[in-house]
């Protein structure tokens, strides 16, 4: 097959022609140029074969037997308006030719025809044809092409933009109302400044309004643009931040420059990235549940802070916070009541604050505080102080009455530290010191406290190594009957033999191990030892003695406090008899009816309860009838008292008197002389314990003192 007919292979030509020598010479001589050739002998054939398949071309004989050419030839032409016919005649009268013609005939040959004229004209029919439908194809494609980029450039989730020489608006797609709630059309023609915010016009010339190309032209800029609505206060942003690429569109001319013609651009919508990028970094830079600042921003803020006041030669406070008896709000109230007071407490601390001032909450219920531009120490007590009075009133939370103090501590940059960290940890340390002295107070940091042992943090560390490293120890202290003078009781006072610091004494480290939960482990060693010390006693027939164990309130909140101590005693082998435990007023006083129900159980044990530091909590004595109290321990500060004569003395006596009528066994704590002791003798005091007998000693010496008597 020759070439042509590759580049006409699908044209389709039907030969008409009533000469069956002639039709088949036609369709020898042109099938090696057209490759679909079908042909027909009369008129009716010709018709049928068109109602069943399509014809590029036809050549048509105009003599056929059943109709006359022309006649079919109008047919045609109304019938299959783009079927070329190529009219073959024996009649090549100039009118006929032209008759022809009008009838839409594409072409004419005279019959008998040359063969090459045949091919020839055949061919070039074909050829047009082919050209014609390519050319249809190919506007069809672009056609499609141009609704493919329309679709492609209107999904686009991104603003596409294009600006002419003047900044005007040629061009916008229809994201532009997703984006900012306008229509394209509302657009076009106007400048870019219609959407951009004042302060935005700036950048909005260089980069909506790109002249530049190539690598220097705008890339991912973020600018903002107006909306169309302004929604409002309720109804979200004003603006919308976009990211904008755009370049300078030139037209090339001749000798070799080009012209700007305009800014060719895409704006991405990232509103919703830039508001999850706000949402974690507020996390990461603030506490969730007071909406406070975090440690880091406090952090953050200190270094900027000091910065500041290093280089314009200005004080600065740094204030530490931690609220007192948190814990035990927390577990009295539950986490739910707790987390409320926080919340609360922080409302409550910034009401007491100054706009520059900036308040973190960095731990469970520790807060700090930074004052820039303090002028002198009494600006910071100011503050404090306002903070304490703050919380003279109770909070209400979910129905709980809640009153809540701040032991605070305060460290001034320069005088108490130059960097954030110092400045931080002496204020912690003032604030211990604060907690020492009554709670609810403030302290400023001294280089004195340095040295003392309320760095917290360093004992909470310690501690914990404490009971592994097996530095704890339980001294013992006699009790004296004042009449027989012979040694009635002991009580047991833990010791701490801390590698650094020494013998450190309770009241440096029970209170911390209070707080921060290491009461529980501490107060199971301290019942076993004393368990074990009772039972080596009773087994030296030093069984006449009773042994006094302290108590601290977390200990006995503790919801299994009474099944641990009977345990405690099984696993020792000894029973409750001769054991008593010393509890402070303050501690009963913090659930009444559950410590009433827990004592009683181990009453019934045989263990016996003393009232430790009795006369320093409430005056209220109405709870001594519902316990099964034993004893009564007169704290040793009115015992002191005793020393200038009168107001003490008659304390001493009255609670004396009212534990003989309550039929309570009364012990003097704290006898140091022996004119106290002769004042207890007079009143008709039990017995004492203090250092005129002796101090608290080693589990050794105790016995010793045990056998001796
Ligand atoms: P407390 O129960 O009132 O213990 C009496 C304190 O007075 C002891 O102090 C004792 O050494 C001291 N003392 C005794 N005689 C005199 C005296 O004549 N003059 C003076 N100035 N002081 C005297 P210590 O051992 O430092 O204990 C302090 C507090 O720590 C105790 O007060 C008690 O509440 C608590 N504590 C001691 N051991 C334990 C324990 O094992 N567990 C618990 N939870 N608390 C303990
Ligand atoms: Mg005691
Ligand atoms: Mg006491």
């Amino acid at each position: 097959m020759s070439s042509d007919a590759n580049t006409t292979a699908a044209v389709r030509l039907l030969i008409v022609e009533d000469g069956p020598r002639y039709l088949e010479s036609t369709r020898l001589l042109l099938a090696p140029h057209i490759r679909k050739i079908t042909t027909a002998m009369t008129g009716a054939q010709a018709l049928a074969q068109l109602a069943q398949s399509d014809y590029d071309l036809i050549l048509l004989d105009l003599r056929l037997p059943d109709s006359s050419g022309h006649e079919l030839l109008a047919h045609l032409r109304e019938q299959y308006p783009d079927t070329r016919v190529i009219v073959m005649s024996g009649d090549s009268r100039v009118d006929t030719v032209i008759h022809c013609i009008r009838l839409g005939a594409y072409d004419y040959l005279r019959k008998p025809c040359e063969p090459e004229e045949l091919i020839k004209t055949v061919r070039n029919a074909a050829h047009k044809v082919q050209l014609e439908r390519d050319n249809r194809r190919m506007l069809q494609q672009i056609d499609q092409s141009e609704q493919w980029h329309r679709l492609l450039i209107n999904t686009s989730p991104d603003v596409i933009y294009t600006l002419d020489d003047n900044g005007h608006f040629t061009f916008l797609n229809e994201s532009i109302s997703r984006v900012l709630g306008y229509r394209p059309e509302d657009l076009v023609g106007h400048s870019y400044e219609a959407l951009v915010p004042r302060d935005e016009l700036d950048n909005a010339r260089y980069h909506l309004n790109e002249r530049r190309t190539g690598d220097r032209s705008t890339r991912n800029v973020e600018l903002r643009l107006n909306r169309k609505e302004n929604p409002g206060k309720n109804g979200g942003e004003a603006t919308v931040t976009v990211e904008v690429s755009a370049t300078g569109m030139y037209r090339a001319l001749a000798d070799g420059t080009g012209a700007f013609i305009g800014t060719y651009g895409v704006a991405r919508d990232i509103s919703a990235r830039k508001q999850a990028e706000a949402t974690v970094t507020f996390q990461a830079y603030h506490d969730l549940l007071t909406g406070l600042p975090n440690r880091t921003l406090f952090n953050d803020r200190l270094g900027q802070a000091i910065t500041q006041a290093r280089r314009q030669k200005q004080a600065l406070a740094v204030l530490f916070l931690d609220m007192d008896r948190f814990k035990v709000v927390n577990d009295t109230h539950g986490h739910l009541v707790g987390d409320g007071l926080l919340q609360y407490m922080a409302q409550r601390l910034r009401g007491s604050l100054r706009e520059g001032d900036t308040l973190a909450r960095i731990g469970g219920d520790e807060f700090t505080l930074l004052l820039p531009n303090i002028h002198t120490r009494h600006n910071a007590t100011l503050i404090a102080e306002k903070i304490i009075a703050s919380l003279k009133q109770p909070f209400h939370i979910d129905g709980h009455e809640i009153y809540s103090g701040m032991s605070i501590g305060i460290a001034l940059f320069p005088d108490d530290g130059e960097t954030r960290e110092i400045l931080i940890k002496h204020a912690d340390l003032a604030m211990y010191h604060a907690k020492d002295h009554g709670r609810n107070d403030f302290r400023f940091f001294t280089h004195d406290l340095q040295h003392s042992l309320t760095g917290r943090l360093a004992v909470e560390n310690d501690m914990r190594h404490a009971l592994t490293r097996g530095e704890f120890e339980m001294y013992y202290q006699p009790q004296v009957g004042i009449r027989s003078q012979r040694i009635c009781g002991m009580e047991a006072l833990i010791r701490w033999h801390h590698p650094e610091r020494g013998l450190v004494a309770p009241n440096d480290f029970i209170p911390i191990a209070e707080e921060c939960g290491l009461i529980a482990p501490i107060s199971e060693w301290v019942l076993d030892a004393a368990c074990k010390q009772a039972k080596s006693w009773r087994a030296t027939r030093l069984e006449a003695i009773s042994l006094g164990v302290n108590l601290s309130a977390r200990q006995i909140e503790h919801p299994h406090f009474v099944d641990k101590f009977i345990q405690s005693l099984k696993d020792n082998g000894i029973d409750g008899q001769g054991i008593e435990i010393e509890i402070t007023e303050s501690t009963l006083m913090r659930d009444m009816d559950g410590a009433i129900e827990k004592l009683r159980r181990l009453a019934d044990q045989g263990v016996e309860i003393s009232i430790d530091d009795f006369g320093t909590g409430y005056s209220s004595l109405s709870y001594l009838r519902k316990l099964p109290v034993h004893t009564l321990k007169i704290d040793r500060s009115f015992i002191h008292d005793l020393v200038a004569p009168s107001n003490g003395s008659t304390i001493v006596a009255g609670i004396t008197a009212m534990a003989k009528g309550l039929r309570l066994n009364v012990v003097a704590e704290g006898v140091e002389t022996s004119a106290q002791l002769d004042y207890l003798k007079s009143i008709g005091c039990d017995s004492y314990q203090g250092y005129l007998f002796s101090r608290p000693v080693t589990a050794r010496d105790a016995t010793g003192l045990l056998q001796a008597h």
